[in-house]
């Protein structure tokens, strides 16, 4: 059986990868404790699992949803905007759901790239942005993200015949895997930088509301010409632990969000309607539960940095999401302390050029775990691998 070139093309999915390795050391009998995947540990809200028992008795939600999306979650996504930011959508037009966003994010390269074209996607970052471009037929343009820049891509620095090229820019703030943020004044450069090349720009907010301390991370829809040249991606998944739920949405530029919704309409039938009526049920609830997992997101965060900095690294406090992405110690690789603290600790981190060749020389350390084994994971590095050098 022969595949097809673009299948051929694939690299297995980062985490399938690791999930073999993690399994190997398991069956050889280690305690592994996974800093790996980004998937919250903690449990999605009761409110939000009674609403999906009451609409999964109702007989009207048994059939094939709406494709674009039941009117009433895309309105309550409308509502959340506008409560949360200030943002005004018609539901109507400029709100698609999504089967998580990852499916979305997948999708928006067969919109709009034909073969060849070019989408600007950020490197180190999350895999989907240039898999989906490259599944499309479409080339990736890697937009370093360096530390030195605060982990923001340099426009200035995209080359004249690549920013005419492209058709797509994907950006992502609060970023995985850096936990970088971008200011107001970022994104306006951004939307001015879409506007003159035609470009689609493609916001991925998966993390906009896991912040800490009081930060609360500018929202891309709300900053004036974002609405006129793109959309924003976003979900239910790390907001309210839901990232087995599939359930999300894109928002924005109407063009845009219909294109979207018309290659979806050919190759899916839509969300379980009772699981958009329990998203439903998230987005309208009272900010408590979520300002509750920030803290215990803070409270690991802080176990995993004071913790890092005692063994020698110098990292400042992240503000945002649930990633921590050090540096490698001297004489590391990525892939060599990834593999080190694995056989020598039993703790998986991932390595940072799994997200990109701007990736390496880091690792990422995910804060999906109880503070208990956060604190065990630090201890077995200390006592397997000592100080470390920069
Ligand atoms: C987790 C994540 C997503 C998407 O999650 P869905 O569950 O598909 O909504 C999107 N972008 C980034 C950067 C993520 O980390």
């Amino acid at each position: 059986m022969e595949e097809a070139l673009r299948i051929k093309a694939l690299p297995p999915y980062l985490f399938a990868r690791i999930d073999e390795k993690v399994s190997a050391a398991r069956a050889k009998g280690v305690d592994v404790i996974s800093l790996g995947i980004g998937d919250p540990d903690m449990p999605t809200p009761d409110y939000i699992i009674e609403r999906l028992t009451q609409a999964a008795r109702n007989p009207a939600n048994h059939r094939y949803p709406s494709y674009v999306g039941m009117l009433q979650f895309r309105q309550a996504v409308a509502d959340w905007y506008k409560q949360r930011s200030k943002v005004e959508l018609d539901p109507k037009k400029e709100v698609v759901t999504l089967i998580g966003s990852k499916e979305g994010i997948a999708h928006i390269a067969f919109c709009y790239i034909n073969p060849g074209d070019i989408a600007l996607i950020p490197d180190p970052g999350y895999p989907v942005y240039g898999i989906g471009t490259m599944l499309a037929g479409g080339v990736p343009y890697k937009m370093p993200l360096k530390a030195e820049n605060g982990f923001l891509p340099d426009l200035d620095s995209v080359p004249e015949d690549v920013a005419r090229k492209a058709k797509l820019m994907f950006l992502n703030y609060p970023n995985n895997p850096t936990s970088a943020i971008a200011d107001e004044e970022f994104y306006l450069k951004a939307i001015a930088f879409a506007k003159k090349y035609d470009i689609i720009l493609c916001h991925d907010a998966a993390y906009s509301e896991i912040a800490f301390e009081g930060y609360k991370p500018p929202s891309f829809l709300s900053l004036p010409g974002a609405k006129e040249v793109g959309i924003e991606f976003h979900s239910m998944s790390k907001t309210y632990n839901m990232t087995g739920w599939r359930v999300g949405w894109a928002a924005g530029n109407s063009r845009v969000v219909e294109a979207l919704g018309r290659i979806k309409s050919n190759i899916d039938s839509g969300v379980f309607q009772a699981v958009q009526e329990a998203a439903m049920a998230g987005l309208a609830s009272p900010p408590a539960f979520v300002e509750e997992i920030c803290k215990t997101y803070q409270k690991r965060r802080d176990i995993v940095i004071d913790g890092l900095n005692a063994l020698g690294w110098n990292l400042p406090k992240t503000k945002a999401t649930i990633y921590v992405w050090p540096q490698v110690p001297r004489g590391y690789t990525s892939a060599s302390f990834a593999e080190a603290v694995l056989d020598k600790a039993g703790v998986v981190v991932t390595p940072g050029n799994g997200y990109g060749e701007y990736g390496e020389g880091y690792f990422r350390i995910s804060l999906t775990v109880g503070t208990e084994r956060l604190q065990e994971a630090l201890k077995r590095m200390q006592q397997s691998l000592g100080k470390f050098e920069f």
